[in-house]
C-alpha cells in the first residue's frame, strides 16, 4: 500500500492549468480584493471621507453617520464584486483566524430579499465566541464576546470559483472591554510607540504626524505531497513527524538552497502569489530554503498592524492554494527531525507617516545623533526585556529550533555589526572625544567614523540583528501569529523611549544643549545595556558559557519562559503604557500553557497510537518471517547467523518500544489536574523524553524492518518526491 502512495505521488499531474489559463497583470490585479482607500474614498461624501481618514491616520474615534455611510460603501463593492457574505475577520488567542459568516440578505415584505448592512453591524458583531479560549477573562454567564471593527486594516474579499465573501478585519473582546485576542493589544502598542517616539522626534524639532511601527516577515514552509500528508497521521494531527529515521541524504549537499524551483512547485508559488497580490499583499521574494522541500516567501514591509493581518491572510493562503496543487503546506517549526526547522524572521523599524525610517542612519550629524538615541532605546529595551522577547516566542513547536543549534539560541542578545559597535564603544570610553569636541563626542563629526549604511550582515546565529536600517528578530517561529512579538517589540523599546526622554528633557532644562544631554543619556544608557551586543557566533558553547557571565537569560524551553510573564516587572511595564491589564496578561500566560499542554498531549497520544497500531504491527509480522527463516534454516542443517542477528534486533527494538510506551503511559497519566503551569512542566520534563524514546526504538525498527512491511511514508519519500 505504501508502494501505491508513492506511485500516486510520482505520477501527480494538474487536473486543470488553475488560474494560468488566463494570464494576468500584477499591477491591474494588485488589491483587486481589497477595498483600496482609494476606492473607499469614491464612494464616500467628502465630509465622511475626511473623518474617517482621521481615524485611520491619527487613531481617532469614529461616530455613527461616518460607520452608517461607510457600511454602504463596504456593501455595495463587496456585493458588485459578487459577494452574498460578510464576516468579521478577527484573531482569537489561538493564534488563528476566525470567521462566521453572515448573508447580507434581508428578506423584505413582498416576498424579495434585500442586500443591507448598517453602520452598526460593520462597527461591532457578536459572535457566539464561548469556545474561543479566554483564559478566566469571560465567565460563562458572559461567554459573549464583541468584535469591533479595525478602519486601519482594509477589508478585502476571499473567493473561490463557487462564490466570494466580505472579511472585515476586527478586534475581539469581552463585555468588560479586555482583549481576547491578539489584535487589540497590537493597536494598543502601536498607541504607546506612537506617542513616545512622537515625544522624542520632538526633541530633535521633528514634527511627525504619527510614528508606526513597520514589521516585514520572511516566512518559511515546507510542502509535501497530500498522498504522503494523509498517510502520515503524525503530519496530519501534531503538524510534525513523531518518527521517522533520518534518510541517508538529508540536506548534507547544500543542494536544495536556492536551487533551481522545481516545475509543480513554481506552479503553485505563481498561484499562491497571484492571490496574494489581489488581497493587496506585497510579496516580493521566493526561494527554496536549506532543507530539502523547504521555501520561503517575502513580502515588502508594511505597518505592523496591517502586516500582522496580511501575515495570517498569507499562511492561509499558502495553505489554500497549495491543496490546488497536491500539496501540503506545513507551517510547523520542525516537521522534520534532524533537517533545518523553519522560521520567520520579523524585520522590524519605526517610520513616521511620511516615511522617515527611524533605523535609517543619516547623512548628517543631526540625524545621526537621532538614530543613535532610538538605536541606544532599543539597545535598552531588549536588555531589560530580553524575559519577553523570549515568552513572545515560546511554543511547544518552537522549542525544537530555539537553542537546538539550527535556529538563533534561546539565548536573546543583539548583534549590532563591528562598525556600529566600534562606534557604541567610542561613545562609552568617550571621554577624550568629549573634551576635545566639547559637544556630543564628536557624533557626526570627521573624527568619528560616518555610521554605517546597510552594513553587510554575516551573522545569521543572533536572534535579534541590526541589518542596516531595521532589526531582523529571527527567532519567531513560522507557524506562529507575529501580533505578541510585535506588541512587546513595540512595548518594550516605548518604554526604553519614554525613560530615555525624561532623562533627556531633564538635562535639557538644565540648561543643556540636546547635544551635551545626548551624549551622557546615550553613555549611561549604553554603559548599562551594552552586555546584550553580541557579534560572535551565537550556537557556540563559549557564547552559552559568556551569556552566563553576563548575566543574560537562557530560557531553554516555553516552560522556563512562560511563568516569567507575570513577573512584576512585566506587569507593570504592560499596564504603564495601557497595552495588557493585569488580567488579561495573566489570561495569556493561562492560555498558553493550556495550548502547551494540549499540543504535548496530542502529539503524545498520537505517538502512542502510531507505535501501537502501525509500527509494533509491521515489526511483528517482519519478526515472525525472520523467525521462521531461522527454523527453517536451521532444519536444513545451514549457520542461522544472519537471521538470528535480524530476529535479535527487531526483538530488541519491539522490546525497548515496549518499555518506552509503558512509561509514556505512567507519564501522561501523572499530569494530573493541578495548577496549569505545573501540568505543562510536568509535560515538559517527563511526557517529551518518554516520547523520544518511543521515536528511538521506532525509527530502530524502521532501519531493520523489511521497506515493504512498513505502513509509514518515510523521509527519504516525502521530501524528494515533488
Ligand atoms: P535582508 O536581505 O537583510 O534580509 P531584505 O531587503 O531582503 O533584507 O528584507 C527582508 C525583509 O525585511 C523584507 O520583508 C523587507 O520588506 C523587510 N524590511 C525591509 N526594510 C524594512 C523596514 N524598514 N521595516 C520593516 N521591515 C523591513
Ligand atoms: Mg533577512
Amino acid at each position: 500500500r505504501r508502494y501505491d502512495t508513492l506511485a500516486a505521488a510520482r505520477n501527480w499531474t494538474p487536473k486543470s492549468n488553475g488560474s494560468f489559463d488566463t494570464p494576468f497583470n500584477i499591477t491591474e490585479i494588485f488589491g483587486e480584493n481589497t477595498l483600496q482607500l482609494e476606492d473607499l474614498k469614491e464612494r464616500l461624501p467628502k465630509v465622511v471621507w475626511q473623518d474617517l481618514k482621521k481615524t485611520m491616520g491619527e487613531g481617532e474615534q469614529l461616530n455613527s453617520e461616518v460607520a452608517d455611510a461607510v457600511a454602504v460603501a463596504m456593501k455595495d463593492w463587496a456585493t458588485e464584486k459578487g459577494a452574498t457574505h460578510y464576516t468579521h475577520w478577527f484573531q482569537p488567542l489561538t493564534g488563528l483566524t476566525a470567521e462566521k459568516h453572515d448573508s447580507f440578505i434581508t428578506p423584505n415584505q413582498g416576498g424579495g430579499a434585500l442586500a443591507e448592512f448598517s453602520g452598526k453591524e460593520l462597527i461591532q458583531g457578536e459572535p457566539d465566541a464561548s469556545s474561543f479560549p479566554s483564559g478566566g477573562l469571560r465567565q460563562t454567564f458572559e461567554a459573549r464576546g464583541y468584535t469591533a471593527w479595525d478602519p486601519t486594516s482594509p477589508a478585502f474579499i476571499i473567493e473561490n470559483q463557487n462564490g466570494s465573501y466580505l472579511c472585515i478585519p476586527t478586534a475581539f473582546a469581552s463585555w468588560t472591554g479586555e482583549a481576547l485576542d491578539h489584535k487589540t493589544p497590537l493597536l494598543r502598542s502601536v498607541e504607546a510607540l506612537d506617542k513616545q517616539a512622537k515625544r522624542a522626534l520632538a526633541l530633535f524639532d521633528v514634527d511627525a504626524k504619527r510614528v508606526s511601527s513597520t514589521v516585514g516577515c520572511e516566512q518559511e514552509y515546507f510542502l509535501i505531497d497530500q498522498e504522503f500528508y494523509y498517510r502520515r497521521p503524525d503530519l496530519m494531527t501534531a503538524g510534525r513527524t513523531l518518527v521517522g529515521a533520518k534518510p541517508p541524504r538529508g540536506q548534507e549537499l547544500d543542494d536544495h538552497y536556492f536551487g533551481s524551483i522545481s516545475e509543480r512547485v513554481l506552479s503553485f508559488m505563481l498561484e499562491a502569489e497571484k492571490e496574494l497580490y489581489k488581497l493587496g499583499i506585497p510579496v516580493k521574494t521566493r526561494h527554496n530554503e536549506v532543507a530539502p522541500s523547504q521555501f520561503e516567501i517575502a513580502p515588502i514591509f508594511e505597518t505592523a498592524n496591517i502586516a500582522a493581518d496580511h501575515q495570517q491572510l498569507m499562511m492561509i493562503t499558502l495553505k489554500r492554494v497549495a491543496r490546488i496543487y497536491g500539496f501540503e503546506c506545513i507551517l510547523h517549526e520542525k516537521p522534520y527531525d534532524g533537517l533545518n526547522g523553519s522560521g520567520k524572521h520579523l524585520n522590524w523599524s519605526m517610520s513616521t507617516s511620511s516615511g522617515m525610517n527611524l533605523l535609517e542612519p543619516g547623512d548628517n550629524p543631526h540625524d545621526n545623533m537621532q538614530f543613535m538615541f532610538f538605536f541606544a532605546a532599543i539597545l535598552k529595551a531588549v536588555y531589560e526585556h530580553q524575559d519577553l522577547l523570549r515568552i513572545s516566542i515560546a511554543h511547544a513547536g518552537n522549542d525544537h529550533r530555539l537553542g537546538a543549534n539550527e535556529a538563533p539560541p534561546a539565548i536573546i542578545s543583539a548583534y549590532i555589526g563591528d562598525q556600529l559597535e566600534d562606534i557604541v564603544n567610542q561613545l562609552l570610553n568617550g571621554g577624550m572625544r568629549e573634551s576635545k569636541q566639547g559637544g556630543l563626542l564628536g557624533l557626526g563629526t570627521p573624527v568619528l567614523p560616518s555610521l554605517p549604511k546597510h552594513a553587510g550582515d554575516r551573522n545569521r546565529t543572533s536572534p535579534f540583528a541590526f541589518t542596516g536600517n531595521k532589526f531582523e528578530f529571527r527567532a519567531v517561529g513560522s507557524s506562529q501569529s507575529i501580533s505578541f512579538p510585535i506588541v512587546v517589540l513595540n512595548t518594550i523599546v516605548a518604554d526604553a523611549i519614554d525613560k530615555l526622554c525624561t532623562t533627556l528633557e531633564k538635562e535639557m532644562e538644565d540648561n543643556n544643549s540636546l547635544e551635551e544631554a545626548l551624549g551622557s543619556v546615550l553613555k549611561d544608557s549604553l554603559s548599562e545595556s551594552h552586555d546584550i551586543i553580541f557579534n560572535g557566533d551565537g550556537y557556540s558553547e563559549e557564547w552559552e558559557k559568556e551569556a552566563e557571565k553576563r548575566g543574560l537569560l537562557n530560557l531553554r524551553t516555553t516552560m522556563d519562559a512562560l511563568p516569567k510573564l507575570t513577573d512584576k516587572k512585566n506587569i507593570d511595564l504592560f499596564e504603564k503604557h495601557r497595552v495588557l491589564n493585569d488580567r488579561e496578561i495573566h489570561s495569556r500566560q493561562e492560555i498558553w500553557a493550556e495550548q502547551y499542554l494540549t499540543t504535548i498531549n496530542i502529539e503524545a497520544d498520537t505517538t502512542e497510537a502510531m507505535a501501537k497500531t502501525m509500527i509494533y504491527p509491521a515489526a511483528v509480522r517482519y519478526m515472525n518471517e525472520l523467525a521462521e527463516n531461522v527454523e527453517r534454516v536451521d532444519k536444513l542443517g545451514l549457520a542461522t547467523t544472519g537471521s538470528s542477528s535480524m530476529l535479535n534486533k527487531v526483538n530488541d527494538g519491539l522490546n525497548d518500544l515496549n518499555k518506552a510506551l509503558e512509561q509514556l503511559r505512567e507519564e501522561v497519566l501523572e499530569v494530573g489536574d493541578e495548577d496549569i503551569i505545573d501540568r505543562a512542566t510536568h509535560v515538559k520534563d517527563k511526557v517529551i523524553p518518554a516520547m523520544n524514546d518511543i521515536r528511538d526504538a521506532v525509527d530502530f525498527l524502521e532501519r531493520h524492518t523489511a521497506d515493504d512491511y512498513w505502513p509509514l511514508p518515510v523521509y527519504r519519500e516525502m521530501l524528494f518526491v515533488k
